[in-house]
């Protein structure tokens, strides 16, 4: 008789784990709160879905998951970003990939790996119920059902926990696992955004809400010991409460032991240049508007909502003609716009994040399969484990690989 494996949760961790238990054999049951599956999956990469990171070597990817990387050695040998690329191109959606590794459909659609998982579940007999699981059933430290919302109970040989994390909530991962978890004695590492936007003291930052900077360096600076902890470029842009953005988020899952005002934000507005080229850049636009105020001569190298920011952090009176001002004055300016300062107060909540960090503890997890060292039968995959990584498509291929490594581990004896 073939084993009967319930999996909660229909992201990408519970859909790759649901397949693949059933290509192996096994009877699987998919239960997911939401009406349809992959709902947080169809809205990553901004729609796009950046499906994984086309590294080859195993400490490629670990060194992108600053947290447990090790735990995830066997899972990702069993299944590795080419095979992640090969499963989805041998179903249909051609991948491309871009700056960075990234990986991508050549769709640009999300929906297209969303489809690709549900008919990968379909085709090897998964059946899906709209149910919430509200609760784990145990006997003799043996996992044998579950018990939903509804009332209604199932049971089953082996149950895989793909619940996900607590960001994004309204998409239904709202940290059931944890709770699931929890009564089933495992313990909990407390949970925190990863891969955030950031709140900053400084208020202009409201002056320029929407505007989104796309070559831009930026540097987070240690206020307490001086150390560079974070450089990147790329695109940010300012919210009304701070920074977001691809290289913001990036930054965020650097900055350990978070209290207000221990890190700065530099931004390098004119990376291209150096000090010295950027003087020489502003003494030309000023010799070429020398009768103009200081407020109507940096349109050629300002966004327009920056420029009473700049001109107010530089203290010079924005309607001082520009061949009145100083040399002191002029390198200043240029000193703000290569190394414009934001103090950082906090990272928005954890609802905000791309992923959570924390989740069940690692260490009563059996790394070769996924299943708990406290419950047989019991297996926990993706997002719901203390695992998370940077950006780049890493976060997509820790659901990938535990999904596969718990699916196939739970189908089996
Ligand atoms: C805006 C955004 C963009 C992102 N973009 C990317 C990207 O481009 N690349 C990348 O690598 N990562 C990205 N991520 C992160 C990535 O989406 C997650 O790491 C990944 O979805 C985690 O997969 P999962 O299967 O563990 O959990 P989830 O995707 O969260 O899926 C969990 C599923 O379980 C269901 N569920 C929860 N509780 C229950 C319950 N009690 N009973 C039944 N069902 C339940 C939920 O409804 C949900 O469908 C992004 C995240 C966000 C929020």
């Amino acid at each position: 008789m073939s084993r009967t494996v319930i999996v909660v949760g229909a992201g990408p961790a519970g859909m790759m784990a649901a397949g693949q238990a059933a290509a192996n054999g096994a009877q699987v049951l998919l239960l997911e709160r939401n009406a349809r599956p992959g709902r947080k999956l169809m809205i990553t990469g901004k729609g796009r879905c950046n499906v994984t990171n086309a590294c080859t070597l195993l400490n490629e990817l670990t060194d992108h998951i600053p947290s447990n990387g090790r735990f995830l050695y066997s899972a990702f040998s069993r299944m590795m970003p080419y095979d992640v690329i090969d499963f989805f191109e041998t179903r249909g959606v051609p991948m491309k990939i871009e700056r960075g590794n990234r990986v991508f459909p050549e769709s640009d659609k999300a929906m297209d790996i969303v489809d690709a998982l549900d008919s990968f579940c379909k085709q090897n007999g998964v059946k899906r119920k709209e149910e919430r699981v509200v609760a784990l059933f145990t006997e003799n430290s043996s996992i044998t059902g579950v018990k939903c919302e509804s009332g209604n109970v199932y049971n089953g040989d082996a149950v895989v926990v793909a619940t996900g994390g607590l960001s994004y909530p309204l998409t239904g991962s709202t940290g059931d696992g944890y709770v699931l978890a929890k009564q089933t004695g495992h313990s909990i590492v407390p949970t925190s955004p990863s891969l955030v936007p950031l709140e900053t003291k400084e208020s202009w930052v409201k002056d320029a809400q929407g505007l989104a900077l796309k070559n831009v360096r930026i540097t987070v600076r240690d206020t307490e010991n001086y150390t560079d902890v974070y450089t990147d470029f790329g695109e940010m842009l300012f919210t009304h409460f701070g920074v977001s953005g691809p290289i913001i988020l990036s930054a965020s899952s650097h900055l350990a032991d978070m209290k207000s005002g221990k890190y700065e934000l530099l931004i390098d507005l004119k990376p291209a240049l150096s000090h010295e080229q950027l003087d020489a850049r502003i003494l030309r636009d000023f010799a070429e508007m020398s009768n103009k105020a200081l407020a109507n001569a940096l349109s050629k190298l300002l966004p327009k909502s920056l420029i009473p920011v700049i001109v107010r952090l530089s203290g010079i009176p924005s309607d001082l003609r520009v061949n009145q001002i100083t040399r002191d004055d002029r390198q200043y300016l240029g000193s703000l716009i290569k190394e414009l300062p934001l103090t950082i107060t906090k990272k928005r909540p954890v609802e905000e994040a791309i992923v959570t960090a924390g989740g069940v503890q690692v260490t009563q997890l059996n790394p070769k399969t996924m299943e708990s060292k406290l419950v047989k039968g019991l297996y926990f995959a993706g997002e719901v484990i203390d695992v998370d990584a940077y950006t780049g498509g890493f976060n997509l291929q820790i659901a990938f690989s535990t999904g596969n490594l718990a699916g196939i581990s739970a189908s089996e004896e």
